[in-house]
């Protein structure tokens, strides 16, 4: 095998799985070592963000690999938010301003399941499961696995441990990497950690006689004000709930430990869905409580190692963006490969240093964006004022649609816009529909907001076509 070609993959889940794909595709041979098993003979992790959604960043990664059309069948499109408000009729507030702007549930271990197998086709792409990574070695060029039984023959492993050569390495083992922890350790890298003060929890709606008890085509939530509850569609029509709320406050999940009050909280604040989940008080109590926070990490490259997707930076789930943020990294790693050649022609150190430029600035934002998303799911979506900026931002988008796009769309609908980019055009937008509003110009009279986005807004590049 040609060790200029050879790349191990650290973690086999969503990230790691596509991109070991797109690297095969381009003539790289690839090793996956993966801490779990197989996710095709076992279901991952109940309890653990069961689905997600999907939109075009991640599209667009998994059609330049060639797989949308075998993941399209896993997918639920969501056209907006339903509100679900106490007392009031549930509102559906659209996505977007055209039929295709929709954004997509899928399971994650289907998903998951879809890409390893679709990355086992490759014949240059070995998978090895129950091989977790303890620890890097830059100096002897060796990355440490505990395997569930170490390869016979090896003489380099003991029972359980194995050492294998370095090559180039992609970590894409999660938020609690363990290879960037390696690396912190031995003070290559520095890592802050900004932990939400809110946890999550994940229940289930079950499909009530066999039909799904909400639209199935929305992403519903129960915005709470300092709190929220959302659920997401599933193929065999249940609902995955997740219910974010503080750690230590009242209402908090410190505050909810007797089956008494978990009934209380729910009969106060959600009695709408005591009927859809009779059992919530088990569900509640035995099911596991999340954290949630933002990785921040100094550098993502060291010499031929690189960290990618949520092992270099982990963000808050509230703008539905950190899957499809790590599979837009894939994309743009084997783009900038493809613009170098491949080796020995490229130096993968120079790659992965330019891949670290190239992204952060717009992982950056996209963390940024989602931390504001949180306020906006649990809180601002319930205000008159949001509601009628929401509908001005379509209109304006219809009249200048290379002009104005709502920063929501830009996120999810429009991959060929930079996350950096959509969080620099959103304030502005912001402040100008402030400008508008203040004047009460928001129904009928546009001459305003046509001369303000023509002033302060140059059109953008022309969109690629929706994958
Ligand atoms: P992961 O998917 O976490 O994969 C890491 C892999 O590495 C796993 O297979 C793991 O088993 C393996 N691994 C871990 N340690 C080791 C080791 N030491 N050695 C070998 N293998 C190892 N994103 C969205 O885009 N849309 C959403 O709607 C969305 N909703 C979310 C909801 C919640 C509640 C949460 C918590 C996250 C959500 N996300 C969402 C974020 C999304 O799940 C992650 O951003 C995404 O999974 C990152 O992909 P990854 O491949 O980098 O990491």
């Amino acid at each position: 095998m040609n060790s200029d070609r050879h790349l191990n993959i650290v973690g086999g889940g969503l990230a790691g799985a596509l991109l070991a794909s797109l690297l095969a595709q381009r003539g790289y041979f690839i090793d996956v070592y993966e801490r779990r098993a197989d996710p095709r003979l076992r279901s991952l992790d109940a309890g653990r963000s069961i689905n997600l959604a999907l939109a075009a960043r991640g599209l667009a990664a998994l059609q330049a690999a060639g797989l949308v059309d075998r993941i399209r069948p896993l997918l639920i499109p969501m056209r907006g938010r339903m509100i679900h408000q106490s007392g009031e009729a549930e509102q559906l507030l659209p996505y977007g301003s055209r039929p295709h702007e929709v954004i997509w549930s899928v399971s994650r271990a289907a998903l998951n399941a879809a890409l390893i197998d679709a990355a086992a086709k490759h014949h240059a792409v070995r998978l090895h499961f129950e091989s977790a990574c303890t620890a890097v070695d830059a100096d002897a060029n060796t990355l440490r696995l505990r395997t569930a039984s170490s390869a016979a023959g090896d003489s380099d492993s003991t029972a359980g441990e194995k050492l294998t050569p370095l090559y180039a390495t992609v970590a894409t083992d999660g938020g609690g990497s363990a290879v960037r922890q390696s690396l912190a350790l031995n003070g290559l890298l520095t890592v802050r950690e900004d932990l939400l003060d809110h946890d999550y929890k994940e229940l289930s709606i079950a499909a009530l006689n066999g039909q799904p008890a909400l639209d199935p085509n929305a992403l519903h939530i129960w915005p709470r004000g300092g709190f929220m509850l959302i659920a997401l569609p599933n193929p065999d029509h249940s609902f995955t709930v997740t219910l974010f709320l503080a750690k230590h406050a009242n209402p908090g999940f410190s505050t909810l430990r007797e089956p008494a009050a978990v009934q209380r909280f729910f009969t106060h604040y959600f009695p709408d869905l005591e009927s859809l989940i009779p059992d919530r008080v088990s569900q509640f109590l035995s099911n596991p409580q999340g954290m949630l926070g933002t990785i921040h990490c100094s550098r993502w490259q060291v010499g031929r190692l690189l960290l990618l997707g949520d092992a270099a930076h982990a963000i808050v789930p509230f703008h539905g963006q950190g899957a499809n943020c790590a599979f837009e990294d894939c994309l743009a790693l084997v783009q900038l490969l493809d613009s170098h050649g491949l080796p020995p022609n490229t130096e993968l150190e120079t790659v992965f240093a330019e891949f670290e430029r190239q992204r952060r600035p717009n992982t950056e934002a996209i963390a940024q964006m989602a931390l504001e998303n949180y306020t906006e799911m649990r809180d601002t979506v319930r205000d008159d004022k949001f509601v009628r900026l929401k509908a001005l931002s379509l209109k304006l988008e219809q009249r200048h649609p290379t002009r104005f796009i709502p920063r929501y769309s830009m996120v999810m609908f429009h991959a060929e816009i930079p996350y950096a980019e959509a969080l620099r055009r959103g304030a502005i937008q912001a402040t100008l529909l402030d400008d508008i509003d203040q004047r009460g110009h928001c129904s009928s009279d546009f001459a305003l907001a046509d001369r303000l986005i023509v002033e302060r807004l140059p059109p953008l590049p022309p969109a690629a076509s929706a994958p």
